[in-house]
């Protein structure tokens, strides 16, 4: 096991009495490796894409885009950001379900790769906007499927969905493609669930994908530029859980790929990753403020919590599953004691950790959750009682630098206008 204090050599302490706590640390290395692994035994056939949503840090992007990656955006601000951190319009996608006039023309401008169509509504929107614009606007579909993948416990897609196109409702339209004039339908796009941990199940859902994309192609007479499976890699985060073996998934994904190729030579073929590029490059750093016993249990009280790291609560499940999480300035002392690790809001849900081994810990440690490069504090609720966006700081090539200023009482007071008639002066005339 690698020392979890140290990130590219550097002690997490150091960082962390540096830039204050809390604050979010990525590793430039890690994520680096983690594109490659992926990347490595599936290039050139399949192009991966990294989904913004998992962390829009400028700077992380401007890593995974440097390290080859396209971007998968889903707003005018991720746009943006996928655009500063120099990754290409042609190897941008632009989707969501609710995409506004304003997004649909900034991506046709600004010349993404494709717009990923999720509905009926939408086609007819792009193609306003396209004539308008003056442009064909390059569409995939993205197509809910009929079938269900059977995989290990999860089964995705084949429900009712406020995502993409039934399979059904596009394989008996097979002139949809005519009647939009403005638009050239260029793709199948297809995203079956996040957190998928069994590697077989991403080579299944990627053989059914690809079939579905030559089935609808053919029905609505569409060339197939493009095809994204999706992905939804995982990582582990509880106990129980295993990363799922990447050569397995690669191997798999590569052979269902390499037989598409067989009849589609020329086609583009996407995979998108958030989570499995950025989760195991973060680490979130609290300071211990207090320490108290409450009823028989220890308590630590940290200066950052649920409102930095939302996923940490374990939403969806009855009991309490932990992230992986350390005292980082005690690594080497023997973890006996049982602690509760919470932060400073004024609700129970504010809980990091429950029942979690640990060295006796004292005022001022550092706590750390490890894993925790996707999802963090922009899924978030990080204006919940005030406390601001933490800060986030990569560690690129040996120097720690901050990407993420940490927000103030001034910034979060400036976007609240004031408005004369509702000043009183309480204090005043009585
Ligand atoms: C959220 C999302 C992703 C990223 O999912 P991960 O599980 O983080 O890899 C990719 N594609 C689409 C369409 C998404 O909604």
């Amino acid at each position: 096991m690698t020392d979890q204090s140290k990130i590219q050599g550097i002690d997490v302490t150091d960082i962390a009495e540096q830039f204050g706590t809390p604050l979010y640390i990525y590793d430039g290395e890690q994520l680096d490796r983690n594109y490659r692994q992926i990347c490595g035994p599936l290039h050139p056939s399949v192009e991966i894409l990294y989904s913004l949503k998992a962390n829009p840090n400028l700077s992380v992007c401007s890593v995974l885009g440097g390290a080859g990656a396209g971007a998968e955006v889903s707003s005018a601000a991720e746009l943006a950001v996928a655009r500063k951190a120099g990754i290409a319009p042609a190897d941008t996608i632009f989707l969501g379900p609710g995409k506004s006039e304003e997004e649909i023309a900034a991506a046709l401008t600004g010349g993404v790769y494709a717009l990923i169509c999720e509905s009926y509504g939408e086609l007819d929107l792009i193609n306003k906007v396209a004539e308008t614009v003056g442009v064909i606007a390059p569409v995939a579909l993205r197509v809910n499927p009929q079938e269900a993948a059977r995989g290990a416990g999860l089964r995705m897609g084949g429900k009712p969905r406020q995502f993409g196109i039934d399979e059904g409702l596009l394989m008996s339209d097979p002139d949809l493609a005519e009647r939009y004039h403005a638009i050239r339908l260029m793709g199948v796009h297809a995203y079956l669930g996040t957190r998928i941990l069994d590697e077989d199940m991403v080579v299944e859902n990627t053989t059914q994908i690809l079939g579905m994309a030559r089935r609808l192609s053919g029905r609505l007479n569409f060339p197939l530029e493009m095809v994204d499976f999706g992905g939804g890699v995982g990582v582990s985060y509880f106990s129980g859980e295993n990363d799922p073996d990447v050569e397995v998934l690669t191997r798999g994904v590569a052979a269902a790929v390499g037989e598409f190729r067989q009849h589609h030579p020329e086609t583009r073929v996407f995979m998108e990753l958030g989570r499995f590029l950025t989760a195991t490059a973060g680490l979130y750093v609290t300071r211990v403020r207090y320490v108290k016993e409450s009823m028989g249990q220890r308590f630590a009280v940290t200066d950052g919590g649920t409102n930095h790291h939302m996923a940490a609560v374990g939403i969806g499940s009855f009991a309490k599953r932990n992230f992986p999480m350390s005292v980082l300035n005690r690594s080497q002392e023997p973890r006996d004691q049982r602690w509760n690790v919470t932060g400073p809001l004024c609700t129970p849900n504010d809980t990091l950790g429950k029942n979690i081994d640990f060295p006796e810990v004292r005022v001022g440690d550092l706590i750390g959750v490890h894993r925790s490069g996707a999802y963090g504090p922009t899924a978030s609720p990080t204006r919940f009682l005030s406390h601001g966006y933490p800060a986030e700081v990569l560690v690129h090539q040996g120097t720690p630098l901050l990407v993420h200023e940490r927000e103030s009482v001034d910034d979060i007071l400036r976007r609240q206008p004031v408005h004369k008639v509702l000043t009183t002066k309480r204090n005043q005339g009585n």
